[in-house]
């Protein structure tokens, strides 16, 4: 299957999906996860007209960053490590990864056009995963929320794989109550095996990589 096919596929089932919600399809943004994929890849994308890509390792995005078109919206969704948090701050518009206080103090941006920031949440407390635990995200709210790099949009989370997708929807429920909770209007989660899910319980940014490109 070809990147403009699979793209197609996706936007069809996401229209789907806001229609079985009642949900308008400018509320879900599909951040196309490009990760392990050529530029090539990204640019059949983009001429299909995908402007979103999401990229999780710092120096694999640069080249592609720097080779793509400028209009393109560039999100870090990987593991942000403090010392590479500035330069994903000038490349990036928006990082979904957020977890640390000083990853966020070395984003340096002019106020007047602060990175978007969601704040990344271990809901299931698992230990292999980044991410704030529910229990601490009260605090780590109220510490980073001024600063004056970042704009707080949201809360996301990366789920637990489960072969029956309807498995997600526990917790994609609790991290939506979680972000409405804390003001947030928007919510990171749902990936190819789940985004429908995901969008039925009110993701704002589904993360899609392989439905898009195949198999990395
Ligand atoms: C790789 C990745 C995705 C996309 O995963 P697919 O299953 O290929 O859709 C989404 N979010 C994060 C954080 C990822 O690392």
């Amino acid at each position: 299957m070809s990147v403009a096919d699979g793209l197609r596929s996706v936007q069809d089932r996401i229209a789907d999906a806001c229609l079985s919600a009642g949900r308008d399809p400018s509320e879900v943004c599909l951040v196309a996860v490009s990760k392990s994929q050529p530029i090539e890849a990204i640019l059949e994308a983009y001429e299909q007209g995908q402007r979103h890509f999401g990229e999780s390792r710092l120096q694999e995005a640069i080249p592609k960053i720097q080779a793509a078109p400028e209009d393109i919206v560039w999100h870090f969704i990987g593991r942000l490590q403090t010392n590479k948090a500035a330069r994903v701050g000038e490349l990036f518009q928006v990082v979904h990864s957020l977890d640390k206080q000083e990853q966020i103090s070395r984003i340096r941006r002019d106020p007047s056009s602060p990175i978007a920031g969601f704040i990344q949440v271990n809901l299931e407390e698992e230990q292999q995963k980044g991410g704030i635990l529910p229990g601490d995200l009260d605090k780590f709210i109220k510490t980073v929320l001024q600063c004056p790099s970042v704009r707080f949009r949201g809360l996301m989370m990366i789920g637990r794989f489960h072969e029956n997708p309807e498995e997600s929807r526990p917790a994609f429920r609790t991290l939506k109550e979680l972000a409405t909770r804390y003001g947030f209007g928007e919510a990171s989660f749902g990936m190819s095996g789940d985004y429908v899910q995901a969008i039925q319980e009110g993701s704002t940014h589904i993360r899609v990589g392989t439905a898009i490109f195949g198999q990395r």
